[in-house]
């Protein structure tokens, strides 16, 4: 094992494998580890070590106003790092493992770069398999961010990850593409409501029969949920979202590329087209939004036109990322 090790980190590159036994004793050497989820890939170092966590942030550079999601290999486990309320257990009986992480109270054990200083930390239960048993392998929990550079287009395949932060890090755990390919919902409890700080994939409606929910819409300076910045998600190719026959025409003498979910419009300036779900299916569309995000920005147009989802299910997040793709 020490041999591979040292083999894998005289490599500029990172490795990309399937060995979780390799993934955990890197991980415990303290090194970065991108690993699959269900939503998009992570960046993982142990959440309980300050010097591993700041790799995190230097990889991606990540601003350290922005605090890490903490992946917990059980909704039981989530006790040792922090004050869960009757609420989130009954949520997290429901939804977790799955795409939902809940801001709570931290404990004394979760260092304060993981929260960039703040006394509430962000805990999931992944639901990918991989994941699963790679906590298992551990004695730690995995402080994990989305694994791009900071503001880029989030990763749902191994290769994306290499993509962007090949150099940064020694090895990406393999597991296939994100099978939701959406972020995870992230929500605090505030009185018994549940306040949605980002939107991702367990939708509001998932959550209502549970609480009141609330979504907190952000501000220009993305203050709340520090993640909720406004330029987020970005393609580096212009992008704008709205009714896509009104953009058409607004942007007629460009040369654009267009999103949309499944009617797809005809137009000669057009000079690439995804198509996010031909059966209309928001699921389906979140599952593909950010690769076809990925194949638009590459190639060479003047604007990508993205269409605005219907107000349901995921399109609410769906939305969000288009949103915060088009900021600037
Ligand atoms: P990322 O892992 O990069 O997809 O983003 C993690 C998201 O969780 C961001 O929106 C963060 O702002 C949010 N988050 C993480 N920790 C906290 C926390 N302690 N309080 C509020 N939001 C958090
Ligand atoms: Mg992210």
């Amino acid at each position: 094992m020490t041999r591979r090790l040292e083999c894998t980190l005289s490599t500029p590159m990172a490795v990309i494998g399937k060995d979780i036994l390799h993934a955990a004793e890197l991980l415990r050497a303290n090194h970065l580890v991108a690993i699959p989820t269900e939503t998009v890939y992570g960046l993982a170092a142990n959440a309980l070590d300050s010097k591993a966590v700041l790799k995190i942030y230097e990889a991606k550079g990540r601003p350290q106003f922005n605090p890490l999601i903490v992946h917990v290999k059980s909704a039981h486990e989530m006790k040792k790092y922090a004050d869960v309320p009757p609420l989130v257990e009954r949520l997290a009986a429901k939804f977790s493992p799955g795409p939902l992480t809940y801001v709570v109270r931290k404990k004394k054990i979760i260092p304060d770069i993981v929260t960039a200083g703040g006394e509430s930390v962000a805990l999931r239960v992944p639901a990918h398999p991989m994941a699963r048993q790679l906590l298992e392998e551990l004695d730690f929990p995995l402080a994990a961010p989305s694994a791009n550079p900071s503001g880029t287009i989030s990763p749902v395949s191994a290769a994306h990850v290499a993509d962007g932060l090949g150099d940064k890090l020694e090895y990406i755990l393999d597991g296939g593409v994100s099978t939701l390919g959406l972020e995870s919902t992230v929500v605090a409890i505030e009185d018994d409501t549940i306040l949605i700080l980002r939107l991702g994939a367990t939708t509001p409606e998932m959550l209502a029969p549970f609480a009141g929910v609330k979504i907190q819409t952000h501000t220009a300076t993305g203050t709340g949920s520090p993640g909720r910045l406004k330029s987020h998600y970005a393609p580096k190719t212009r992008l704008v979202a709205g009714d896509i026959r009104t953009l058409l025409e607004v942007h007629r003498a460009e040369r654009v590329a267009v999103l949309i979910l499944w009617d797809l419009p005809r137009a000669p300036n057009i000079v690439a087209a995804e198509v996010l779900s031909a059966k209309r299916d928001l699921t389906e569309a979140a599952h593909n939004l950010f690769s076809a995000m990925r194949r638009l920005d590459s190639v060479g147009a003047d604007i990508i036109l993205a269409e605005r989802m219907p107000e349901e299910g995921f399109g609410f997040a769906i939305n969000d990322r288009l949103e915060r793709a088009s900021a600037t």
